[in-house]
């Protein structure tokens, strides 16, 4: 999938409406379109990187914010006690959509093991 026919990157242009947790010039997040638990939050970057199979040393700081982000938006949204990410990559990790994104799910208490 490219970057002109992506729906992350289409919401994280403003081109699609999402419901959004946090923005700054590198990072968005917004709300599951069909959550999987009472707080169920996508953390996407704004350029098209397609799953960790394409990261790059480059990336690293960009990495690096997304995953302190996790910890405070779970927060921010009441997740005082736990929360789970998933980064699901590629066909066999269930990724759906192709631009590299982390869930923050939780708020229902303990949620179930695989
Ligand atoms: P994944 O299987 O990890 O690729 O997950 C993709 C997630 O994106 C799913 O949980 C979808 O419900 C969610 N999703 C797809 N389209 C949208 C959208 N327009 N707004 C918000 N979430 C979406
Ligand atoms: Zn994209």
């Amino acid at each position: 999938m490219s970057a002109t026919d992506c729906i992350f990157c289409k919401i994280a242009a403003g081109e699609i409406p999402a419901k959004f947790a946090y923005q700054d010039d590198e990072i968005i997040a917004f709300h599951d379109i069909r959550p999987k638990a009472p707080v169920h939050l996508l953390v996407v970057p704004r350029v098209h990187i397609e799953s960790l199979n394409d990261i790059r040393p480059s990336d690293g700081q960009l990495l690096s914010n997304m995953l302190m982000l996790l910890p405070k938006l779970a927060l921010e949204h009441g997740l005082k006690n736990g929360f789970r990410t998933i980064c699901n990559n590629g066909p066999d990790g269930g990724q759906e959509v192709n631009h590299l994104h982390f869930h923050i799910l939780g708020g229902g208490g303990r949620l179930p093991g695989f």
